[in-house]
C-alpha cells in the first residue's frame, strides 16, 4: 500500500494549490479526483468556462453594437455560431485543465483517479477504475461544492437547468427566466442577453447581489435594466414546472401577488452547498456541521487531529481564491509554520459588464458595528479613460474610518473593476490610509484614476476631477 505524508480529495483551486505547496515544502503528497480531469468546479464547470462565454458574448456584443460608433463597418449580417462558442470554451477549459496534469507531474505529486472516502483517519479507499487503498499521516478534504435547488423544483437538466448545463445549451434561449439574483445568475444571465435572449431574473431579496454594498447593488441593477434585463427582486418564487418546452415559474411579489414567468429555459442560481458525498467522513471522525459542511477550526482542522479541510466544503464564501488560500495555509500549517489567513481581504468580483469587485466592509456592516466613516465616491463618467473606451457606467466608493482615515471597505462597479480591486487589497492588507492612497501616482488615462480621486474625496473632500 502506498503511504504519504498528505492526501489530499478533490482537485479544485483549494486542493491542487494545497497538493503544489505541500510538496514545495517536502512532502510526500497524493491527490484523489473523482472525475477524469483535474481542476474542479472552478476549471471545469465554474469560473473558467463562464468567463471563456462572457468574453465571447461580449466580443458579439461590442460588434453588434459598438463597432459603428467606432468607425467600423462590417460588411452582411454578424451572426453567432453557438456551437463554437462553446467549442472555444470547452478547448479553454481543456488547457486549463491540462495544465494541472503538468503541474502534478512537475511537482511529483501522485494522482488517482476515483472516489476517495475514508477507511478510517490514515486509510483511504480510492474507488475508481482500479481501486486501491492509500495510507495518509494527513488528510485534507477539499470536496467542495455542488449547485442547490428548491425543494419544489425537480431540475430535468434540459430546460430548467444549474449553471453547469447553462455552459453548454444547444441553442440561445428566447427568454431565460433565472431564479437568483446572484453572481452566477447575473453573470450567465448577461451571457445569454449578449447573444439575444430575453432575460428575466427572479430574485428573493430586495436587491440583486444582496449581500454586496447597497450602493453597489443600486448602481449595478440600474446598469443591467439599461441594458434590457428584467429584475424582479422581491419574489419568492413557489412553483417551477415544465409543460412541453415551455417553462413556467410562479412567484409571489412583495404584496403578496401571484406573478407568472413563462419562457423555455430556467436557470436556478440560488446558491451552492457543500459536497461530501461518498466521502464517508464518519469513519475517520469528520463531524459536519447542521448545514452539512466540515466543521473547522481556527487553523481549519476538524474533528479528527490529522485531517482537514478547505474551500467551497467548509464555511465562508465560495470563492476559488479563498480556496487557493486555505489550501496553502493548510499545507503550511502541517509543515509547522504558522500562515495567516485575513478572510476581510478576500475580494469579492462579479464578472458581469460593467464589472463588480468589492474588499473590506460595506456600508450596511459597518453602520450595523456602529463604526463611523466617511466616504469618497467617484463616477468613471468623469475619466477620459472611461470615455476613450465608452465604458462610463459606475464608481469607485471606498469607505474609511472617520478618525484615523484608515480604509475599512472599497467598493467599484465599472470596467476592469475585477482587476482593479487588487489595489485596495494591497492598500488594506498594509493598512492604508485613504490619504496614502491619494498621494499614489496612478498612470494616465487609466480606470484607477478613480481610485485615487475617491481616496481624495474620502480623506477631505477634494477630488480632482468633479
Ligand atoms: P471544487 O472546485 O468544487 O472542487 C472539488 C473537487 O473535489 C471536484 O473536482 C470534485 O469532483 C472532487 N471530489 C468531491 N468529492 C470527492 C471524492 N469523494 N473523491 C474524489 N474527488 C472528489 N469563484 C471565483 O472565485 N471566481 C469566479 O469567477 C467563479 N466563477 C464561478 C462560476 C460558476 C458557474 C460556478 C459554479 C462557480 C464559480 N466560482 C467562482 C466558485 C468556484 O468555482 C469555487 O469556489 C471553487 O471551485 C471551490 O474550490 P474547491 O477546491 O473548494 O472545490
Ligand atoms: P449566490 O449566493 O451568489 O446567489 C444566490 C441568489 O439567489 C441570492 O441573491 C439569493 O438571495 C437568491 N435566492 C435564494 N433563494 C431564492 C429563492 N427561493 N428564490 C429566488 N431567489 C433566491 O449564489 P450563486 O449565484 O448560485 O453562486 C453560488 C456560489 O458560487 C456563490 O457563493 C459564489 O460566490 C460562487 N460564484 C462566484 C463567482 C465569482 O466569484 N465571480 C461566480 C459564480 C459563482
Amino acid at each position: 500500500m502506498n503511504s504519504y505524508d498528505v492526501a489530499i480529495i478533490g482537485s479544485g483551486p483549494g486542493g491542487y494549490v494545497a497538493a503544489i505547496r505541500c510538496a514545495q515544502l517536502g512532502m510526500k503528497t497524493a491527490i484523489i479526483e473523482k472525475y477524469s480531469t483535474l481542476g474542479g468546479t472552478c476549471l471545469n464547470v465554474g469560473c473558467i468556462p463562464s468567463k471563456a462565454l462572457l468574453d465571447s458574448s461580449h466580443h458579439y456584443e461590442d460588434a453588434v453594437k459598438h463597432f459603428e460608433e467606432h468607425g467600423i463597418d462590417i460588411p452582411g449580417d454578424i451572426k453567432i455560431n453557438l456551437e463554437k462558442m462553446i467549442a472555444r470554451k470547452q478547448s479553454v477549459v481543456d488547457q486549463t485543465t491540462g495544465g494541472i496534469d503538468f503541474l502534478m507531474k512537475k511537482n511529483k505529486i501522485d494522482v488517482y483517479q476515483g472516489v476517495g472516502s475514508f477507511k478510517d483517519a490514515t486509510h483511504i479507499l480510492i474507488s475508481g477504475e482500479e481501486s486501491t487503498e492509500i495510507e495518509a499521516k494527513n488528510t485534507i478534504i477539499a470536496t467542495g461544492s455542488k449547485p442547490s435547488t428548491l425543494p419544489f423544483i425537480t431540475l430535468d437538466k434540459e430546460r430548467l437547468i444549474t449553471s453547469t448545463e447553462a455552459l453548454k445549451l444547444k441553442e440561445i434561449p428566447k427568454h431565460l427566466i433565472v431564479i437568483g439574483g446572484g453572481v452566477i445568475g447575473l453573470e450567465l444571465g448577461q451571457v445569454y442577453k449578449r447573444l439575444g435572449a430575453e432575460v428575466s431574473v427572479v430574485e428573493y431579496a430586495d436587491r440583486i447581489v444582496p449581500t454586496m454594498d447597497a450602493g453597489v447593488s443600486k448602481e449595478l441593477n440600474k446598469v443591467l435594466k439599461k441594458q434590457k434585463f428584467k429584475i424582479n427582486a422581491s419574489h419568492k418564487v413557489k412553483s417551477v414546472e415544465r409543460v412541453g418546452d415551455e417553462v413556467i415559474v410562479k412567484a409571489d411579489n412583495k404584496k403578496g401577488v401571484e406573478v407568472e414567468f413563462k419562457g423555455d429555459y430556467c436557470l436556478v442560481a440560488v446558491g451552492r452547498h457543500a459536497y461530501t458525498d461518498g466521502l464517508n467522513a464518519e469513519a475517520a471522525g469528520v463531524k459536519l456541521t447542521e448545514r452539512g459542511l466540515v466543521d473547522v477550526n481556527e487553523h481549519l482542522q476538524t474533528s479528527a487531529p490529522n485531517i482537514y479541510a478547505i474551500g467551497d466544503v467548509i464555511k465562508g464564501a465560495m470563492l476559488a481564491h479563498k480556496a487557493e488560500e486555505e489550501g496553502t495555509f493548510v499545507a503550511e500549517t502541517i509543515a509547522g509554520q504558522k500562515p495567516h489567513i485575513d478572510y476581510n481581504l478576500i475580494p469579492g468580483v462579479v464578472y458581469t459588464w460593467p464589472e463588480v469587485a468589492a474588499v473590506g466592509k460595506t456600508e450596511e456592516q459597518l453602520k450595523e458595528a456602529g463604526i463611523e466613516y466617511k466616504t469618497g465616491q467617484f463616477p468613471m463618467r468623469a475619466l477620459g479613460r472611461s470615455r476613450a473606451s465608452m465604458d462610463l457606467d459606475g464608481f469607485v466608493k471606498i469607505l474609511a474610518d472617520k478618525s484615523t482615515d484608515e480604509i475599512l471597505g472599497v467598493h467599484m462597479v465599472g470596467a476592469r473593476a475585477a482587476d482593479m480591486i487588487a489595489e485596495a487589497v494591497v492598500a488594506m492588507e498594509y493598512r492604508a490610509s485613504a490619504e496614502d492612497v491619494s498621494r499614489m501616482s496612478h498612470a494616465h488615462p487609466t480606470f484607477t484614476e478613480a481610485i485615487k480621486e475617491a481616496a481624495l474625496a474620502a480623506t477631505d473632500d477634494r477630488p480632482l476631477h468633479i
